[in-house]
């Protein structure tokens, strides 16, 4: 293995999935879904024929146009399915090549710790460097950044911005004037930027403020490339089906990097993807409120189980404190909660270039059916 893989072990996603097989526990940790998609989009894939073969190197027309018309109804962005779009496999992929096409060895990104664990992965691989800045639980719980930090964290080797809102592992949406502060930071360092949306329609109706795509902030269309997935929004994780959309400069980047990673991917799943794209409003609101319920609910348990739970105003996550349970670490406490409740969670201090800001911190995933967060809820009212 080489040098600058040696600091990556097994993903903690791994490492807790087996240990809920192994245990027999509800596996709370992963973020997948337990039910399956709408079924326009089960039945579009029986239906889809004699898709069997390579797809086009930017994904099938169907598809891109479906992007185009999903990212112009929601976020009311304006992007050209010929050129300024590329289906992925997954969002990690778009991720991973974004980065090893953007970045020359020795560039720097800007990134929000915790983030999600591809993050480091992808920008070592690339020789980049990044720049983590830490996303703290203010007094209300709600998670910040400290402007000076941000600040501080842009410099002359600063290449792009990554940012993925809302935000997996806290569950934290982006505000307007947040969103306002990168921005200008991009345009007076003239770098690019980088969103992972894949929970864009993950907001609940409890959060302050809806998500806003960095790319549709004044002077953010032309340098920001975005990114999202069907995995979460149509409870397919496993189909890894993704995409990157923006200036056709930034996409023709993941396309030259794509083509040599996975050239092409996910041809018979891409025709129901484009259908699940266009379903009604209704589907993607019905989704969030479901969501919503079992998040209440599994907050609840573990209110009552003596956690202090920090809010969650988007995503299939929730992150907790422990102190009031534990003076052990995240990881420690995660390795024994299967023995002492039968649940498994995963900890939040994985996610950091500076373990010690979430070391008291875990995160339970809520996208489960209503019976297995129940039960969830009342094995971890066992703990106290
Ligand atoms: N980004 C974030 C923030 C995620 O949480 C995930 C996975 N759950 C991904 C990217 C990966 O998405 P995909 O499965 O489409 O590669
Ligand atoms: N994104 C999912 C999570 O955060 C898991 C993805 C993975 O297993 N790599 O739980």
């Amino acid at each position: 293995l080489v040098e600058r893989m040696r600091a990556f072990g097994t993903t903690i996603f791994t490492e807790m999935s087996a240990l809920a097989l192994r245990t027999g526990s509800i596996n709370l940790g992963q973020g997948f879904p337990d039910t399956d998609g709408p079924r326009e989009m089960l039945d579009a894939v029986a239906r889809s024929g004699p898709a069997n073969q390579y797809p086009p190197l930017y994904g099938i027309p169907a598809l891109r146009t479906a992007i185009t018309g999903h990212e112009r109804r929601f976020w009311g962005l304006e992007r050209d399915p010929e050129s300024e779009v590329v289906v992925t496999a997954g969002a990690t992929e778009a991720v991973a090549a974004a980065i090893l096409g953007l970045c020359e060895y020795g560039d720097e990104v800007v990134c929000f710790e915790p983030y999600y664990d591809s993050y480091a992965a992808s920008i070592t691989l690339a020789g980049a460097v990044r720049r983590p800045v830490t996303l703290r639980p203010g007094p209300d719980g709600r998670y910040r950044f400290d402007e000076g930090e941000l600040r501080a964290a842009f410099g002359p080797r600063t290449r792009l911005v990554l940012l993925n809102s809302p935000h997996n592992p806290t569950g934290k949406v982006f505000t307007r004037a947040e969103l306002a502060l990168i921005a200008e930071l991009c345009q007076a360092h003239d770098t690019y930027a980088v969103t992972d949306e894949v929970y864009e329609h993950l907001v609940f109706a409890d959060a302050p403020e809806r998500h806003t795509p960095l790319a549709a902030l004044p002077g953010m269309l032309e340098r920001t490339l975005r990114i999202s997935s069907a995995g979460k929004t149509f409870s397919c994780t496993g189909w890894k089906v993704g995409w990157a959309t923006g200036p056709a400069a930034l996409v023709s980047a993941v396309a030259r990097v794509k083509q040599f990673l996975t050239f092409v991917n996910a041809g018979p799943l891409q025709p129901a993807v484009a259908v699940a794209l266009d379903l009604p409003d209704a589907y993607f609101t019905e989704f969030r409120a479901g969501l919503q319920a079992r998040r209440d609910r599994l907050v609840t348990g573990l209110t009552e189980a003596g956690f202090t739970v920090l809010p969650s105003e988007g995503t299939y996550f929730v992150t907790t404190d422990i102190t009031p349970l534990s003076d052990r670490g995240g990881a420690d406490f995660c390795r024994e909660l299967p023995a002492r409740c039968g649940v498994v969670a995963v900890p939040t201090e994985v996610f950091y270039d500076h373990p010690e800001e979430g070391r008291h911190l875990i995160r339970f995933a809520f996208c489960k059916r209503e019976e297995v967060i129940e039960e969830a809820a009342q094995r971890l009212s066992k703990l106290k």
